[in-house]
């Protein structure tokens, strides 16, 4: 258990330091085909670029669904402005605030790449007497280029066009006291743990009760992750997706949190119920919460009209769909009791 929680600490860094927005995940993909080749595991791809790892179980008659989303918030060009701004909108919950002054990598179709910052319009505060009241919104801040650009025209010679993708510098650092602070732990962290997972019952003896998909899912942000490719005899569905941290909440950084209610309604009962008897049994440190604003791939999969069980847990990830941070502690947590479920009746 201890080398598996290593593994996902690990490997969190290299996740987070891949690209891949809803939309546009093939990098972020490959990389972890490339490490599920490595544990010399088979891999299916879905038409829409996501992943299933199949694990045969002691009872293969039914399935037990493992759900986690490698996409992420992003942007996309939406025009350049007169001044060579580049204009954005956002690529799943991305808000103003949250990428005001955020370092950014725009790609072209053709594959060039170009930096630049999110700033306001009129960013100097020794400039504009109203920089501090004005809200900011999706015309008020933009992309300033580092090019040497001045008009649209400038821009668009540079072979930047409408729909080319943005992506966030995620500023990872882990730090000596044990947290990950960086963007996109919103998903990345539940991967963390699902790949870890997968390699410990690779290289162990264990076997998991029932045969366990792993679905890693490419457009959760935007609402159609695990959605195909459900398998009809599936009777459980558990999503991996950060557990959400604020006033009011009791979740924490430092256990994993079991959500009994999201935005899509309750999970269900019974298996919730389970979940939190194996981390009773197992001594791992947990939160029972409700997440006031929040939707993720297990509601998505239900919504297909699956007959399943479904639940959710994850490591508490502070700042969400900002610049977040997440401690060991949690994702420690949250990986013991992925493979502790996996092993359970
Ligand atoms: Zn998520």
């Amino acid at each position: 258990m201890k080398k598996a929680k290593d593994y996902a600490w690990k490997v969190l860094p290299e996740l987070l330091n891949t690209e891949g927005i809803s939309g546009n995940c093939g990098k972020i993909v490959a990389l972890m085909e490339k490490k599920l080749k490595e544990f010399k595991v088979k891999a299916e791809k879905t038409n829409k670029g996501g992943l299933i790892v199949k694990l045969k179980g002691k009872d293969n008659s039914k399935v037990r669904l493992m759900t986690a989303h490698v996409d992420t918030l992003g942007a996309m060009v939406k025009k350049t402005g007169g001044d060579g701004r580049v204009f954005i909108v956002p690529v799943g919950g991305v808000y103003p605030y949250s990428i005001e002054g955020e370092y950014v990598t725009i790609e072209t179709a053709a594959g060039k790449r170009y930096r630049g910052t999110v700033v306001h319009n009129n960013p100097s505060a020794h400039v504009n007497a109203t920089l501090s009241k004005e809200e900011r919104n999706f015309d008020n801040i933009s992309i300033r280029l580092d090019e040497k650009v001045k008009s649209a025209d400038d821009v668009k010679k540079l072979g930047i066009s409408v729909g080319d993708y943005c992506y966030f510098d995620p500023r990872v650092e882990v730090t000596k006291s044990g947290f990950i602070k960086s963007r996109h732990l919103d998903d990345k962290a539940g991967v963390a743990a699902l790949l870890s997972a997968i390699d410990y019952f690779n290289r162990s003896k264990e076997v998991p009760e029932y045969e366990t998909w792993f679905y890693i899912s490419v457009a959760e942000e935007v609402g159609n992750g695990t959605v195909s490719k459900l398998p009809q005899n599936c009777f459980e569905i558990v999503a991996v997706d950060m557990g959400a941290l604020g006033y009011g909440q009791t979740s924490d950084e430092f256990t994993v949190s079991i959500c009994a209610k999201d935005s899509s309604g309750p999970f269900d009962y019974e298996l919730r119920k389970k979940i939190v008897g194996i981390a009773e049994k197992n001594k791992i440190p947990y939160k029972v919460d409700i997440y006031p604003m929040y939707g993720s791939d297990a509601a998505a999969a239900l919504r297909t009209g699956i007959d399943a069980k479904h639940a959710l847990f994850g490591p508490g990830v502070d700042a969400s769909h900002s610049y977040e941070r997440v401690h060991r502690d949690s994702l420690d947590a949250t990986t013991e009791l992925t493979i502790r479920y996996i092993l359970s009746k």
